[in-house]
């Protein structure tokens, strides 16, 4: 289970600091979540925060 930034990312870095379990970095391109440790903020908030906090919404940051 984990969150997907898809190509609509602006780089807003937004998303970076709220991340409970430091999943996302600023990538090449695009920012980037770690599959291996994201948990969908699953046991620390009610929904996804990266989500939550991105100014593009559900196109830019999808179920992996
Ligand atoms: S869903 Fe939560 S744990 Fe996963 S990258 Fe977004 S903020 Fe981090
Ligand atoms: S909040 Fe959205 S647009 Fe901003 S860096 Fe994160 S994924 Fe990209």
């Amino acid at each position: 289970m984990a969150m997907k930034i898809t190509e609509e990312c602006i780089n807003c870095g937004a998303c970076l600091p709220e991340c409970p379990t430091t999943s996302i970095t600023e990538g090449p391109s695009i920012y980037l979540i770690d599959a291996a440790t994201c948990v969908e903020c699953v046991g620390h908030f009610d929904a996804p925060q990266c989500l939550a906090v991105c100014p593009i919404g559900d196109t830019c940051i999808v179920k992996a």
